[in-house]
Formats: C-alpha cells, structure tokens, sequence
C-alpha cells in the first residue's frame, strides 16, 4: 500500500516536537566533567608494594606492552642459623598506553592486588613516547582509584577478613587468661622464709635455692670433692649447683647475710 503523500513529514516532525520536550542529555566536556561509571577503564595504577615482580601480567599482556627490569637481592636469616632467602627488587615497571588495548587482563591476573583500573582518562600527551608510563606515575594513578563497592548486606563474609577475625579474637582470649606481669605471685614468700630461718636450722630446712654456695663465700675456698661425702650425699645425681652444702660447706649462721 502507498503511503500517504506527507506521512515522512508527518513522522519526522513528531520525533522533533518530542525531542524538544525531552531534557538533553549533551555533556559540556571539558567545562562539565563526565561522571563516570566507576569500573570505568581509563588508565591503570600500580600499587607497588604490593608488586613482587612475578611477571605474570608481562607474560599474559596480548600487546606485550608492560616493561619490568628487577634484580635479585638476599635477606638475611630471621633467626641465628636461619637460611637466608633471596626476593626481587623492582627496578622499572612501566605501561606503554599507545599500545595498550585496556583487554584488564594484566588486572584480572596479578595474584597479588598490584593492578587497579582508574577512570582517569586525561592523558593524552602530543609526544606518543610520553604515553610510556613510568612507575611513579602509575602510582600517581593509583591515588584515583575509587574505593571498591560495599558488599551486599547478604554477602558471605570474605575469607581475610573471616581469617583476620579469628586472629583477633585468639589473641584477645590469650590476653584475658594470662595474668598481667604484676599479678604474678613471686617474691614475697622469699623473705618470710628467710625471716623464718632460725640459727639452730641454718640450712636443712630451707630449699637448695637459697643455701649459699662455697664458692659464692668470701674467704673460704671451695674444699675439694670427698668421694665419701659424695656417696652420702641424698641426692648424687643433681647438678653441682644444686647440691646441698656439705658439712665444710654449710654456713654458720652468723655467715648467711654474706651471700
Ligand atoms: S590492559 Fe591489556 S593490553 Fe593493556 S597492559 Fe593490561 S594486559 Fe596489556
Ligand atoms: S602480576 Fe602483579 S605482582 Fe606480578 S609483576 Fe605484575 S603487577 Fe607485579
């Protein structure tokens, strides 16, 4: 069926009249700044701490437009008769954007959270060699990275902060069992032991811990081991340390206050 002579004008100017009334949706960049979705692809950050040059993003960069130099430097062991490892130092990292095709693979395969997408976009440079950007200036980048959307309210927990969680809370109930240093019983009964130390019981009685040792005694010069005394002795197999006195070695009570 023909159409009716006029109709195209007819439709035409009903999308006019209906545009006109619509509210526009023309951006005045660059006196009005786009907003910007915040997964926008516009330039990519290296936080580089995070960074232990695995050369994974290198290596899985289809424009192969990712440059790292590093070198190999020795820890020292932790510990005495520790080993002593060995880490790599970064020495250059940088993307070449005339290249790059922003594919995110190099983000999505860092094992380590050393990538992040920035929705900074104004870069563009007359020179295209200074589209090679440098470690510092991927770090600059890393200061506009919008912070990660919140998690929904029915999200299962992620597993680090799940795993930080349980540490906290191990080490609190730690601390609740073990007593402060100050509550420890300690030293007081030590005096009154003392206190209670008579002439007449000058070291029998008392634990191995407090008798003085002979050669701890000014003046009197250890005697020489007798193999008699030694096999009288109650109890041959402690240490010489602590080893009750023999009788040449036992303090007169008047001698207690010189250790
Ligand atoms: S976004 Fe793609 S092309 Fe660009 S550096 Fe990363 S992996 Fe290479
Ligand atoms: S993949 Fe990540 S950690 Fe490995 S070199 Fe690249 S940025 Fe560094």
């Amino acid at each position: 069926m023909a159409p009716f002579p006029g109709s195209g004008l007819a439709k035409g100017l009903a999308v006019t009249l209906r545009t006109m009334t619509r509210k526009s949706v023309t951006e005045q960049y660059p006196d009005t700044q786009p907003d910007l979705p915040p997964r926008t692809r516009g330039v990519i950050g290296l936080f580089e701490e995070n960074c232990t040059v695995c050369m994974l993003c290198a290596r899985e960069c289809p424009d192969w437009c990712i440059y790292i130099d590093s070198h190999k430097e020795t820890v020292p062991a932790a510990t005495p008769g520790g080993r002593e490892r060995s880490r790599n130092v970064l020495d250059r990292f940088a993307i070449d954007f005339s290249l790059c095709m922003y594919c995110g693979i190099c983000i999505e395969v860092c094992p380590f959270d050393a990538l992040f997408w920035s929705p900074e976009f104004e870069y563009a440079e007359t020179d295209i060699r200074d589209l090679t950007h440098e470690r510092d200036k991927l770090r600059e980048w890393m200061w506009t990275v919008p912070a990660p959307p919140a998690l929904d309210a029915a999200a299962e927990e992620p597993k680090e902060v799940t795993a930080a969680r349980k540490t906290a809370e191990k080490l609190a109930a730690q601390r609740e069992t073990t007593p402060p240093p100050e509550s420890a019983p300690a030293r007081p009964e030590r005096p009154a032991a003392e206190q209670a130390r008579t002439p007449e019981q000058p070291s029998g009685a008392q634990g191995d811990s407090e008798k003085p040792k002979a050669s701890e005694q000014p003046g009197e010069p250890e005697q020489p081991r007798d193999p008699e005394q030694r096999s009288d002795r109650p109890r041959p197999d402690r240490s010489r340390s602590d080893r009750a006195p023999r009788d040449s070695e036992t303090p007169e009570p008047g001698q207690e206050g010189q250790v």
